[in-house]
């Protein structure tokens, strides 16, 4: 089941878009069956939760941080995470920075957008995020990548809603590639929505429930 769904979502997208395949709450059972598929990118939303997962399965899956990062925790995943989605701070990116340099790597992170003014906590806005990329300039912080940014549309029925937001991320991710041509990621699109995300120009897709199915 899991893996016909990993081939049934690929076979739907275009081969230069990225599919993390978000495993949280799920089993190592249930993670290699979509490795065994040929899924080798993952997506968990609590650091400890994938640092066990990491270091019980095969060491060439990609670990995918996409839950809000709770910065005393960015250490424990240091070591071998390959990309973190929810960064939303200053301080976080500056944490991040000496966490990698610690490392000796370069860590590759996304800017949390906040595009959804009723349903989301977290993120930035487009001035913020500026602010915080000129910052990283200045600072000369060598050992952080910020390569896109992210963004999660609103829980809501009405699809209307999300394409707006889909709609505003695209140009903001397009505006903010102008003076920061390293922006190549748009990490954007979920079960419900990430074909509509794709056709707003999203590059990264997050599915979760539609691959393992609901999460209890
Ligand atoms: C859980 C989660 C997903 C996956 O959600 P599904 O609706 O199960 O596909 C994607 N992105 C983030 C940030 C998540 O926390």
């Amino acid at each position: 089941m899991i893996q016909k769904k990993i081939k049934e979502i690929r076979d739907s997208i275009n081969k230069d878009i990225e599919l993390v395949a978000v495993s949280k709450t799920k089993s190592k059972k249930e993670i290699l069956e979509a490795y065994n598929a040929g899924q080798k990118v993952f997506g968990e939303n609590k650091i400890q939760e994938m640092t066990v997962k990491h270091e019980e399965l095969p060491k060439d899956i990609k670990w995918h941080m996409v839950g809000h990062v709770q910065s005393n925790k960015i250490k424990y995943m240091a070591p071998y995470v390959e990309l973190v989605h929810g960064i939303d701070s200053l301080k976080s990116v500056k944490i991040l920075n000496k966490e990698a340099k610690k490392n000796n790597r370069v860590i590759k992170c996304l800017l949390q957008l906040k595009i959804s003014e009723e349903f989301t906590k977290f993120g930035l806005s487009k001035i913020e995020i500026e602010s915080i990329l000129n910052s990283i300039n200045i600072l000369g912080l060598k050992n952080i990548n910020v390569a896109g940014i992210m963004t999660i549309g609103s829980f809501t029925e009405n699809m209307n809603v999300v394409i707006k937001e889909f709609e505003k991320s695209k140009k903001i991710f397009d505006e903010l590639k102008i003076t920061f041509p390293n922006l190549k990621i748009l990490s954007m699109g979920m079960s419900n929505d990430y074909k509509m995300a794709i056709k707003h120009g999203s590059n990264m897709i997050r599915v979760g429930s539609l691959i393992f199915g609901k999460r209890i």
